[in-house]
């Protein structure tokens, strides 16, 4: 028997002799979203309709501007990956949803230029990256892992050729190697890198746009399986609490809110009750401070 959050005892779930059970398919944001808040993992992927979120939020639309901005830079011929193109590239991508006015969006989108023109100018237009947005995907015993990383690069290591995670970051304040190091989802990238690329995968590194710095960490097989063991962790918790709901457990019991400083940010606070107490922000609060 398992024992759910509840308290519940439910029946293993045994599958026909022989049969794998199915894998649980997942993406970096879906077990994010459930080890944040098992509520919000629910509003998202298990209610069905989901429940009506919140407006969008400016930072939202920033942030897949500058990615999709970045990845068409990469489309272009390598003679045509000039400073002078990155105009062009961020009007045709920008996403103006959000936003206070059309004030705070140009300024804002001046900033995202500033940004990328800095950025771009340490990058070698020649250089090929091994994938940009590229899917990778692997499965293990009990999951069915699939990411889009922002780019992989290929770089030499001490042992020949090797993979380089890289993840673009647009928030407001900067990262270190200690972020690198924690990020499950440039972990379980670089972990599927290997398989799908078939060379070494260590390096992780977070590329924050608004300061110009990287933030990087190599890991080691061990520390990969360790992300992949709390990867596989979070995934059977959430089978657990899915099978319980499925066999008539209470949905709130399974999925308990986890009250934080993350509720003023999160799209279901209206309707959640535990997003009751935290503070509401506006959809531009967090580029509010672009526009000064
Ligand atoms: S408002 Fe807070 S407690 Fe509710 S779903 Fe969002 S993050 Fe979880």
């Amino acid at each position: 028997m398992a024992i759910t959050r509840s308290g519940n005892a439910v029946p293993e779930q045994l599958g026909f002799e022989g049969m794998p059970e199915r894998l649980f398919v997942c993406t970096p944001s879906k077990l994010g979203a459930y080890a944040d808040c098992p509520r919000r993992y629910r509003y998202s992927y298990v209610d069905r309709p989901t429940p009506a979120k919140g407006p969008p939020w400016a930072h939202n639309s920033l942030g897949a501007s500058v990615h999709t901005a970045l990845k068409n830079w990469y489309a272009l011929p390598p003679d045509r990956r000039v400073a002078g193109a990155l105009p062009t590239l961020l009007k045709a991508t920008w996403v103006r949803e959000g936003y206070r006015d059309v004030d705070q969006e140009r300024a804002t989108y001046q900033q995202a230029l500033h940004w990328l023109e800095t950025y771009m100018a340490t990058l070698d237009p020649a250089e090929e990256p091994l994938g940009v947005e590229r899917v990778v995907a692997t499965k293990t015993a009990v999951l069915a892992f699939n990411g889009r990383a922002d780019r992989i690069d290929a770089r030499s290591g001490p042992d020949g050729a090797e993979a380089v995670i890289v993840d673009y970051k647009t928030g407001r304040t900067g990262l270190d190697s200690d972020d690198a190091r924690g990020s499950q989802a440039l972990a379980l990238y670089a972990y599927a890198a290997q398989r799908v690329f078939r060379r070494p995968c260590h390096r992780v590194e977070l590329h924050h746009l608004p300061t110009g710095t990287v933030a990087a960490h190599e890991h080691t097989d061990e520390s990969l399986a360790r992300q992949l063991g709390r990867a596989e962790d979070t995934a059977r918790d959430i089978i657990a609490a899915e099978r319980a709901v499925a066999q008539g457990a209470d949905p709130d019991a399974e999925f308990p809110t986890a009250p934080g400083p993350i509720c003023s940010w999160c799209d279901f606070r209206k309707i959640c009750p535990g997003g009751r107490e935290a503070a509401p922000r506006n959809p531009w609060a967090a580029v509010e401070h672009l526009a000064n």
